[in-house]
């Protein structure tokens, strides 16, 4: 069996332990003991509504010993991570693999098609069940190689998954592109190996003034996607223009640009509940977006709502 071709179901595991919201800390401490399982599920009418792990009543062991506080009438409800992230059962097990990597997630819920627990499934079960498989996980690579962010197909995986996830639960999510501009001149000018330095100070950059929930990927030569998950146009407005500026702020010459320095345009689109679109035409709309970024001279982030596509729509 290929890698490519296996989906969650048949590797995860069945055996997982749930409790009720309102379970009691010791309920949850006895059952996860007898269980002998590195994490709780929180299940409301069969469906998960929360996870509660290790470290979670590692945190809470901690805060009850060093800072004296009493925690024995917290219920699951309190103690868990709500809206966990969930995995669906036909899904491709490469999914479950991005998507527990780009969250930093060991264990995902397993749901069917109506949201209902179906199983777990953790990093070790997507390794041991392709151990032998080096080839093939070869090919999955999801890293670009000269940026260390994830590359076209890592994200291709993500938006579709972020896509499914803001249908199912009518939420919100943005896409931005980012283009680093007159890069042709600065390659020119400085040479290739500069153009990759500071292609790789471009993404350092962005990827750092990014929220911990934000996701960089790179979309082809100098052009970089942002995926802000559950995230309105105006909030993903303000984190691009941020980046922006830090990017400017570096002040990284580029004698060729009128700013003096290196600096990169934006384009953002967002998917509204209920509007219909694909995840592959939001990028396509984030693309005229930012074109409209280059003809406004550069440096900036164009979106639906900004001052300049409302002046264009009133005229
Ligand atoms: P604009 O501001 O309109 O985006 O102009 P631009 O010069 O940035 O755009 P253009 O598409 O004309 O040129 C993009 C350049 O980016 C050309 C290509 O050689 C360079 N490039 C793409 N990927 C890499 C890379 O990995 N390393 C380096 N050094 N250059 C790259
Ligand atoms: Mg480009
Ligand atoms: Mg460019």
């Amino acid at each position: 069996m290929k890698f490519n071709d296996s989906c969650v179901q048949e590797h995860m595991t069945m055996g997982f332990v749930t409790v009720e919201p309102n379970a009691s800390l010791s309920e949850i401490l006895q059952t996860l003991t007898e269980a002998k399982s590195p994490c709780l599920i929180v299940i409301d009418d069969d469906k998960p509504v929360g996870i509660i792990t290790e470290r979670d009543l590692v945190g809470l062991l901690a805060a009850s010993h060093l800072e004296g506080k009493n925690f024995s009438d917290l219920l699951a409800q309190d103690i868990m991570t709500p809206s966990p992230v969930t995995v669906h059962y036909g899904s491709p097990l490469k999914e479950a693999f991005v998507i527990s990597q780009s969250y930093n997630i060991r264990n995902l819920p397993v749901v069917d098609p109506d949201g209902y627990l179906m199983g777990i499934i953790g990093q070790n079960d997507v390794l041991d069940a392709h151990f032998n498989m080096l080839d093939e996980l070869r090919t999955l690579s999801m890293e670009d190689s000269l940026l260390g962010i994830g590359n076209r197909r890592a994200m291709e995986m993500d938006l579709q998954y972020t896509h499914n996830n803001a249908l199912r639960y009518q939420r919100y999510y943005s896409v931005v592109l980012i283009d680093v501009d007159n890069f042709k001149k600065y390659n020119d000018h400085y040479g290739h190996q500069e153009g990759d330095r500071v292609l790789r100070l471009v993404s350092d950059t962005i990827q750092s003034s990014l929220r911990s929930s934000d996701r960089l990927y790179r979309y082809g030569g100098e052009e970089l996607l942002v995926l802000l998950p559950e995230t309105y146009p105006l909030v993903a407005a303000k984190v691009v223009e941020r980046v922006l500026e830090a990017l400017e702020a570096k002040a990284e010459p580029h004698c060729e640009s009128d700013y003096g320095v290196l600096t990169a345009s934006a384009g953002l689109y967002s998917y509204e509940p209920g509007c219909g679109m694909e995840w592959k035409e939001l990028v396509e709309l984030a693309d005229g977006q930012l074109y409209k970024s280059k003809q406004r001279g550069r440096n900036c982030v164009s979106w639906e709502g900004d001052k300049d596509s409302i002046a264009a729509a009133a005229v």
